[in-house]
């Protein structure tokens, strides 16, 4: 059963009873090095699947495109005048 060792004692190969700080390294007087690496972070979110608020932004920009003919029919009109 691997037992959590503070990052000294894994260097020193010695027995740790994972206190943070350990008690070797109360001992020692290092407390200010007694740290662990196998805390559990918090993973960052990987990228996400499409957002289904997206896909409805899209719609409505697809939807959008109408008017857009509209648009720029009307500013080409207004630059061959
Ligand atoms: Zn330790
Ligand atoms: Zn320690």
């Amino acid at each position: 059963m691997a037992r959590l060792a503070c990052l000294p004692c894994r260097k020193a190969h010695t027995r740790c009873d994972g206190f943070d700080p350990c008690v070797r390294c109360v001992n020692r007087n290092q407390i200010h090095i007694c740290s662990y690496l196998n805390r559990k972070k918090r993973e960052p979110v990987p990228s996400e699947p499409e957002n289904p608020g997206d896909s409805k932004l899209v719609a409505e920009l697809f939807e959008g495109t109408l008017d857009m003919d509209l648009f720029v029919s009307s500013v080409i009109e207004d630059l061959s005048n």
